[in-house]
């Protein structure tokens, strides 16, 4: 049974790819190149360059390789960028998620496990972890695209033989323990890879988004979680899928929160250097704190993680990002 995976040749793609390889698995890969790296893709993968909003490319592949289960990660991920280009973040994420699911029904595919977001959730209640049963309420066009390609799957489910999973991502950060692939992106702007970066003197500085939020050091609060124990949370939704009739939306975060402070004080821990951090105003848009209930998935998947401890996921990050370095300078 071969599987599909969209975006094979980025960060949480090209992890996934490795996971269903090591698992034994027939691994085809769409990816259309606009952020990921062939070279990310493992030989033993079959890659295809396309676009998965293009029919006559995705569809004659998924018939070509017989596709059962489609992992889709392919989409655009920068929530501010989301905000001054929303009509491209409704076609990456939206349109293009909703060409890929016709073809897949047309093609009989049976199991289709999505990218999803703490986005969808926006600002929650509070600072108590959020679950799966919280509103939804996106803020931002990157949340609302994602919450709408969940509603489509929701629909297409209940019309046709396919079954879903959506996974609603918390912070995901760290790389491949063994070294095999990691965040790539060379102008991202997550917190860890960051950090990392400055820490590698790639940047000569960081910055701190806000430290006057209503927390204990005043920075904001997020759930970080390793990107290995996140792909092993498809895997575990994909045998979920073949096994049963129940489609799922599930949480993948710790539940566990840190601060901005907490996370760049292990950095400069792990790493042995003292980069400078200057205290910056806070970034439009972020919410104090935003923490997985991850209850559900523990209890449906019987995922538990092996990574949930900041030093692993930051040590995992700096070895990638010192690869990357040697890499580049080749
Ligand atoms: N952050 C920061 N400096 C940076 C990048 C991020 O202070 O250079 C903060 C950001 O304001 C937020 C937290 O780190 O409070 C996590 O941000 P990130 O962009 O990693 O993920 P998000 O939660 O926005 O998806």
């Amino acid at each position: 049974m071969t599987v599909l995976v969209t975006g094979g040749a980025g960060y949480i793609g090209s992890h996934m790819v490795w996971r269903l390889l090591d698992a034994g698995e027939e691994v085809v890969v769409a990816d259309r190149l606009s952020t990921g790296f062939d070279w990310a893709v493992p030989p033993e993968a079959n890659l295809n360059i396309g676009d998965i909003g293009d029919p006559d490319f995705i569809g004659p592949l998924l018939k070509r390789h017989d596709i059962q289960s489609v992992f889709h990660f392919a989409g655009s991920i920068v929530v501010p960028e989301s905000v001054t280009d929303p009509l491209g973040y409704y076609l990456n994420n939206t349109v293009k998620s909703r060409a890929l699911m016709e073809a897949c029904v047309k093609a009989g595919v049976s199991h289709f496990i999505f990218s999803s977001t703490a986005a969808v959730y926006g600002t929650p209640d509070g600072m108590a972890p959020v679950a799966e049963s919280a509103p939804a309420s996106p803020e931002s066009p990157y949340g609302t695209s994602k919450l709408m390609t969940e509603i489509m799957l929701r629909d297409a489910a209940a019309a046709h033989p396919l079954r879903y999973a959506c996974l609603r991502y918390f912070n995901v950060a760290g790389a491949d323990p063994n070294g095999r692939t990691g965040q790539s992106t060379p102008n991202a702007t997550h917190l860890i890879k960051v950090a990392t970066q400055a820490a590698l003197n790639k940047r000569p500085f960081m910055e701190v988004f806000g430290t006057d939020y209503g927390t204990p050091d005043g920075t904001c609060i997020r759930d970080y979680i390793h990107v290995t124990d996140l792909v092993e949370a498809h895997y575990l939704a994909l045998q979920h899928l073949r096994s049963s009739e129940e489609n799922l939306v599930a949480n993948c975060g710790y539940g566990r929160g840190r601060s901005v402070l907490e996370v760049i004080d292990m950095v400069k821990q792990v790493s042995g250097s003292d980069f400078e951090v200057k205290l910056a105003e806070r970034r439009p848009g972020d919410a104090v704190s935003i923490v997985a209930n991850s209850d559900l998935i523990k209890d449906r998947l019987g995922w538990t993680p092996q990574y949930d401890d900041l030093e692993k996921i930051v040590g995992n990050a700096l070895s990638w990002e010192a690869a990357l370095e040697r890499r580049n300078r080749k």
